[in-house]
């Protein structure tokens, strides 16, 4: 690979200042892993646990192990993890489809959520869609205050609560906005906050739903029911992506919802059917390549977290600014760059291409992706189609030019995908 001395020496001078950082990763990693193993353990995961079952699916004792043995790496009382959820979009759809009502009121606290949630919640435009809004159910959002939930608002708004404020949701990681990543800790508190001042005002408790795609495994609890650490301030329900953070880059497709039983017994009869609940559904052969996924996505997550960490140092030390900074502690995997100019950023997928596993030789050029306002570049050199837990980089094209950064499945690999980001960006800028 075509990678200068003076990029090579800059992740030199970065693995050196950062090897405390990395050490600490892997102690999450190692922690996070005994809690996998320790599932596994208790569910007496075996082979047979691995046979592909058809049709209905019944007995299918694979897909119930998973289960369980997700509930308790998560510390929930119920869930499922499955195959059959297409990914964190749908995941999130069932989720709250499962949990609303008619007349009923959603209560984002974390600002505006995903995109791909604004048709799910509904606009006056597609409200004949089947969204959540053509179903009667209202939404309302509080934006967030610099450093995390507006505390303060929420209770003050659930105290006012009629009742009618069924959902409380919370999106753990920025996604695609500037604002900061929220910590386990911060969103236990907000949950136990919400439940106080419901009961201090006579109000049904709403149920607490977190958007937990990219936080899995970046610390050593996920925001569930726990009662090792104040059960009471668990949430309801945290969902996610198999070709995120949990699926360990083995998972083929797939989504997850776990929490309490209620939740999760809702959200089983919305995956399927009401009354036959999370008691069918065929595995398909899937069932081992989501055990290997979590047998690996502690480690993974760790590979992507240094490699988020080396991008922000490389960059940052190129003159590029970035967030979070290179010594930032981090609750997700995502790390941006402002490369400035659309040279820039094409380069920088250019180059994160050019070190991927699969399609290394074609160059990614912006395109008019639908949904999106403006053209939108992607790198995007994956085994599994769309999978964002391998290196991966998307922009929209449009100022300031910033980059997106996530993933990378083992860190040399990673590291390689950024350096030769680097030069990407570093030739654009000479030749132009
Ligand atoms: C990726 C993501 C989603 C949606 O997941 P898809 O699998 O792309 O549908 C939702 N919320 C957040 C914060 C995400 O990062």
């Amino acid at each position: 690979m075509i990678i200068s001395e003076k990029i090579r020496k800059i992740a030199d001078n970065a693995e050196r200042e950062m090897r405390d950082l990395f050490a600490d990763i892997d102690g999450i990693a190692e922690k996070n892993t005994e809690r996998v193993l320790d599932a596994f353990r208790e569910e007496q995961i075996s082979e047979s646990h691995f046979t592909p079952s058809t049709g209905y699916g019944y007995g299918d004792r694979g897909r119930d192990a998973i289960d369980a043995v997700a509930a308790r790496i998560f510390r929930a009382e119920a869930g499922f993890m499955r195959s059959s959820v297409i990914s964190g979009t749908h995941a999130l759809t069932v989720g709250l489809f499962a949990l609303l009502r008619p007349g009923d009121t959603l209560l984002s606290v974390t600002g505006k959520p995903y995109d791909t949630l604004e048709e799910v919640i509904g606009t006056e435009k597609t409200a004949d869609n089947g969204s959540l809004l053509d179903f009667g159910i209202h939404y309302e959002q509080i934006p967030m205050a610099e450093d995390g939930i507006d505390v303060a608002a929420v209770k003050e708004r659930v105290a006012r609560s009629g009742g009618e404020i069924k959902v409380v949701f919370i999106q753990r990681s920025k996604g695609y906005l500037s604002r900061p990543t929220l910590t386990v800790r911060q969103i236990r508190e907000t949950a136990y906050e919400v439940r106080k001042a419901a009961a201090e005002h006579g109000v049904p408790a709403p149920f607490v739903v977190v958007d937990n795609c990219y936080g899995e495994f970046t610390e050593t609890s996920e925001p569930c029911f726990d009662p090792g650490v104040g059960g009471e301030a668990g949430v309801d329900l945290v969902i996610g992506s198999l070709i995120k953070n949990p699926g360990g880059g083995m998972a083929d497709t797939g989504g997850y919802l776990i929490g309490s039983r209620r939740a999760a017994e809702l959200a089983g009869y919305r995956l399927c059917c009401p009354g036959v609940g999370l008691d069918a559904g065929a595995s398909l052969g899937q069932n081992r390549n989501i055990l290997k996924g979590l047998f690996y996505a502690p480690h993974t997550v760790a590979q992507a977290m240094k490699t988020a960490h080396l991008a922000a140092y490389v960059f940052s030390a190129l003159g590029f600014p970035v967030d979070p900074g290179p010594f930032d502690r981090r609750s997700d995997i995502i790390q941006t760059v402002r490369l400035g100019t659309p040279e820039g950023l094409v380069g920088f997928c250019r180059g994160i291409q050019s070190a991927s596993p699969i399609d290394s030789h074609v160059a990614p050029e912006p395109w008019d992706m639908p949904g999106y306002s403006d053209p939108v570049v992607m790198a995007a050199g994956a085994f599994v189609n769309g999978s964002s837990i391998e290196l991966s980089a998307d922009g929209p094209m449009r100022e300031p030019y910033t980059a997106f950064l996530q993933g990378g499945l083992t860190y040399e690999s990673g590291k390689l995908g950024i350096l030769r980001a680097a030069q990407c960006v570093l030739d654009n800028k000479e030749t132009k």
